[in-house]
């Protein structure tokens, strides 16, 4: 016989791995116990030791399925008694950043629900330890059923039962129910379902918040929904019961079924859209964000209608998604024709996660419900630095937690130009630090002045007498795709590029197509889009047609720019806007800063191809659509790009890429080549460039960041331009490369500062 103790690490906490441990051990004849610490899980076993080996083996390879294990390790121990296998109560307290994400229904469950056999049978809140709500319902740690809001409820006997049962699938699952116990919807079922069917709109609670839901079949109720919501074209998700619905309607290659099914279910951006659907689902838009039913709840609605559901968030314009009955019945009661509520409260609000498959792997743009607050590892070098709290950007607002060895990237929080999103975001901040007993020693924020998470990083700062860190918003982007990869410390600078929106470049202008030789302590910009005036700012990037004219008069002048629109068929167009204005405003500077940005050289083409010409009624908009017009066209030439050396920083010139552009606009080129060609031809420049700076500066890796790599083309074009050369390039998965994961490399970099790295 021999003893030993087993350490596992990862996420084994909350996803039913002592009941698991302690089966094995009674399949493999295993005397010892099981128990959770701060650590993780520790198992004492004894066996004979070929028996220990196979039992360390099944540890790793048969984990449940929520369960992520990163490290297992094993230390001989001196002989101890043992009769049999027990679960040790929990003592040395949890993992502090143990907390699981929510998770999809399991199979079983599901299988469960559909049975009338069985007491569960048709049962909206069914959960089990593999799958259910944890993070939306949790408020403390330990995660226990008295720190979630399923306290409310108190368990039947029959639950208790299986809840206390360790060969149970629900043993210890703390938001376990049934329809004797646990929480009840406030209508019959079968009645929502006729009301969808007859199109009405219904708002209907879920697990992160409210939902306003449709048939996706019925012109007449999406557009209503459309104009009740007053929201024109951001194209609506869709939930399906089973993969098979979605297969019917679009094209769901094999890593995005798998991605449908996986516990996190987001939304997925699929190819294809069917005449079946409604028009106004996503006007001017060839792919549709699906995910697949994940709640019993919606399983029970989408299999008892049979069609595709439009799911949209349930708020009003801007606002965060409204989470409580009562608030729901005063805001929602404009948009919707009934209520499904339910009972059980909601403890923090998350929104459905949004996700792509680009070059083959997971893309997560939006991270909220099912991946937040999964921790992510910190690169080599870095795991002992202190705590580091970091607020992120304006848009697309997240925060991030350091840890030392991990980081907690909060769920998607929303953008805080909107003043109910930035009492959310602060109410986001105090709820992170304590659930998960955070005490910063140093906050991290943004450079640009304006933003309100900086304001709010001063104050808090200032308040808890704390250094402040001020990261480049770009440098921040590079470092997020550096860390997520796990690039250490002494690896070396790498060469970024930063593709993005928008980001304050501290020298008056607007960043946004950079070239950064980069590593965590700091950045040096080598290259950038050559600069263009944002006429209007802001009105600029709400309307595409302003930022054209200002691409056209800065690569033509006005005379020369007018003349090759006219040629183009693009001067119509321009009829009845301020032209002769807009030029002064281009021209004297006057309220129009400079920017480099990618993000407006795509408004820019878009409005040249027609895409949300004059004004975009979400964000990105014409990028959207001018991404989703492309035709793949392999056998022509990409458009060229110049480069001058301005300052001793290369300055990326689309005046050539105008010029052909718009000639070939003149000879009748179809919009769709036209598109194709230009993600082509900026991917190949954008690759090229970043290859030749890399070389020269001795860079180590090539790494991919900024809001502009979400467009699927143009990253996996990117990603092919970048194939043929031999340094690695490293691109995010798990972290947002918009906005949403700056927070993460706010964090990486201050951590660095702190450490003197
Ligand atoms: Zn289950
Ligand atoms: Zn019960
Ligand atoms: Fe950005």
């Amino acid at each position: 016989m021999v003893c030993e103790t087993i350490r596992v690490r990862g996420t084994v906490q909350g996803v039913g791995f002592r009941p698991f441990v302690w089966q094995l051990a009674a399949r493999l004849g295993i005397a010892g116990e099981v128990s959770n610490d701060g650590e993780g899980v520790l198992v004492r076993a004894q066996g004979e030791s070929d028996q220990l080996d196979a039992f360390a083996a099944a540890i790793v390879a048969e984990a449940p399925p929520l369960a992520r294990v990163t490290s297992i390790e094993r230390v001989p121990l001196p002989a101890f008694s043992a009769s049999g296998f027990t679960i040790a109560e929990t003592t040395g307290g949890t993992r502090r950043t143990g907390i699981t994400p929510d998770a999809a229904m399991c199979a079983a469950c599901a299988a469960e629900i559909g049975d009338p056999g069985q007491r569960r049978f048709g049962y909206a809140f069914t959960n089990c330890t593999h799958c259910g709500p944890r993070f939306s319902i949790v408020d403390a740690i330990p995660y226990d059923r008295t720190a979630t809001r399923m306290r409310a409820f108190t368990m039947c006997a029959d639950c208790r039962n299986d809840y206390d049962n360790p060969a149970d699938r629900r043993f210890h699952a703390q938001p376990i129910a049934c329809p004797d116990c646990g929480p009840r919807v406030d209508m019959q079922l079968a009645e929502v379902v006729v009301a969808l069917k007859a199109g009405a709109i219904v708002a209907l609670k879920g697990l992160g918040g409210f939902h306003l839901a449709c048939d996706a079949t019925n012109e007449a109720a999406v557009s209503t929904l459309r104009a009740r919501k007053r929201r024109p074209h951001k194209p609506f998700a869709l939930m399906a019961c089973h993969i098979g619905m979605i297969g019917k309607f679009a094209r769901v290659s094999a890593a995005e079924a798998l991605l449908l099914g996986d516990p996190a279910a987001p939304i997925v951006v699929l190819p294809g859209k069917n005449a079946a659907l409604a028009a106004s689902v996503a006007p001017g838009l060839d792919r549709i964000g699906w995910m697949l039913a994940y709640t019993p709840l919606h399983r029970l609605l989408c299999d008892g209608i049979d069609r595709p559901l439009v799911m949209t968030s349930g708020n009003l314009s801007g606002e965060p998604q409204v989470v409580d009955n009562e608030e729901a019945l005063v805001k929602l009661s404009g948009f919707a024709d009934r209520f499904l509520m339910h009972d059980r409260e909601i403890s923090r609000r998350l929104d459905d996660s949004v996700a792509t498959v680009v070059g083959g792997q997971l893309r997560v743009q939006r991270r909220a419900r099912g991946y937040s607050p999964a921790p992510l590892e910190m690169p080599r070098g870095l795991r002992h630095a202190p705590p580091v709290l970091a607020l992120g950007g304006e848009l697309k607002a997240a925060i991030c937690l350091g840890f030392g060895s991990e980081a907690v990237l909060s769920h998607h929080l929303g953008d805080l130009e909107d003043a109910h999103t930035y009492d959310a975001f602060e109410a986001a901040i105090d709820d992170y630090e304590r659930l998960f007993g955070h005490t910063p020693q140093a906050i991290a924020c943004d450079w640009h002045p304006a933003y309100r998470s900086v304001q709010k990083a001063e104050e808090m700062a200032a308040d808890r007498r704390l250094p402040l860190v001020r990261v480049q918003h770009h440098h921040a982007h590079i470092a997020a795709c550096m860390a997520e990869n796990g690039w250490p410390v002494d690896g070396g600078k790498v060469l970024g590029i930063a593709f993005d929106g928008t980001g304050y470049g501290g020298d008056g202008a607007v960043w946004g197509g950079e070239w950064l030789l980069a590593d965590y302590r700091g950045f040096e910009r080598l290259a950038t889009l050559k600069p263009v005036r944002l006429p209007g700012a802001d009105v600029a990037v709400r309307e595409p047609w302003r930022n054209l004219l200002a691409h056209i008069v800065s690569a033509f002048g006005y005379q020369g720019g007018m003349a090759r629109l006219r040629d183009a068929g693009l001067a119509d167009a321009f009829e009845g806007k301020p032209v002769s204005a807009v030029v002064r405003m281009i021209e004297s500077g006057f309220n129009s800063p400079e920017s480099t940005s990618a993000g407006r050289l795509f408004d820019a083409v878009g409005a040249a191809l027609g895409c949300a010409f004059d004004r975009v009624t979400y964000e990105g908009q014409a990028a959207v659509e001018l991404e989703s017009l492309a035709c793949p066209d392999a056998a022509a030439t990409a458009y060229r790009y110049g480069r001058k050396t301005v300052d001793g920083v290369v300055h990326v010139d689309p005046g050539p890429m105008w010029e052909t552009l718009l000639a070939q606009r003149a000879d009748g080129v179809p919009g769709g080549l036209i598109a194709w060609r230009f993600h082509a031809g900026l991917a190949e420049a954008a690759g090229c460039l970043a290859v030749s700076l890399a070389r020269r500066h001795g860079a180590r890796a090539i790494a991919l960041s900024g809001g502009v790599m979400q467009n699927g083309l143009f990253l996996s074009l990117l990603l092919d331009a970048l194939s043929q050369q031999d340094l690695p390039v490293l691109s995010h998965r798990q972290v947002p490369s918009n906005d949403g994961g700056i927070a993460f490399g706010q964090v990486a970099i201050a951590a660095s500062q702190l450490l003197g790295k």
